[in-house]
């Protein structure tokens, strides 16, 4: 029977550990011998000579992002600037994670049954699998934001509350829809991934 790699026994040399270190050495500093060799020549004018590896050289550059990727999410707003969402619990009820805590509220407006009074997202527990946009009847929930660099020292420095929400904008590249229009793909297929901003 064919031993899988992770159940191979360790020889010898790889056991005392030292010797498997300075191969991982030799080989990185081999890629940079190599890839320095190359950047200089062609830096030198030997176009001829193939390009040396390069890296994006973050986080003063970010990678372009692909329009489709789920980013951090917001909350639509109506055109008086109040949430979009209707408070109808779909988007806490479809978590897989359960990191959506909605409490709901009477409108102001009698034709708007509910509003979100509190709207968390405990992006600790978030695994991104856009459930929550896809089961909103309102298109009031969106992770569109084109933010995926956060971080926090805290676990409830991850929560994001409903202001925060309601205070990201669509990342550019973003096509909006209004309020009674359907969002177009036609530009949002077209476009080109822009990057990302730099802090969330
Ligand atoms: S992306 Fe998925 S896990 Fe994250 S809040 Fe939405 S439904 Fe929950
Ligand atoms: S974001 Fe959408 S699905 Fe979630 S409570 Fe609001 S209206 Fe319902």
């Amino acid at each position: 029977m064919r031993i899988p790699q992770s159940e191979k026994e360790l020889t010898f040399w790889e056991r005392i550990y030292f010797p498997e270190v300075f191969r991982g050495l030799a080989i990185t500093a081999k890629h940079f011998v190599v890839n320095m060799i190359r950047h200089t020549l062609r830096l030198l004018g030997f176009k001829n000579v193939p390009k040396g590896a390069v890296t994006y050289q973050y986080p003063e550059e970010i990678r372009p992002i692909s329009t489709r990727l789920r980013t951090m999410h917001r909350l639509a707003r109506r055109a008086d600037g109040s949430p979009r969402c209707v408070a109808c619990m779909m988007c806490e009820t479809v978590c897989p994670a359960s990191c959506i805590y909605i409490v709901a509220g009477e409108h102001p407006d009698p034709n708007i049954e509910k509003v979100p009074i509190r709207f968390d997202i405990d992006l600790g527990k978030c695994i991104f699998c856009g459930y929550c946009v896809e089961a909103c009847p309102e298109d009031a929930i969106r992770m569109d934001t084109g933010i995926y660099n956060f971080a926090a020292y805290t676990r409830e420095g991850m929560v994001l509350t409903l202001e925060e929400l309601l205070a990201h904008e669509p990342a550019p590249y973003v096509s909006v829809p209004t309020q009674d229009k359907a969002p177009d793909p036609g530009p949002l297929a077209k476009s080109q991934p822009v990057s990302a901003p730099a802090s969330a």
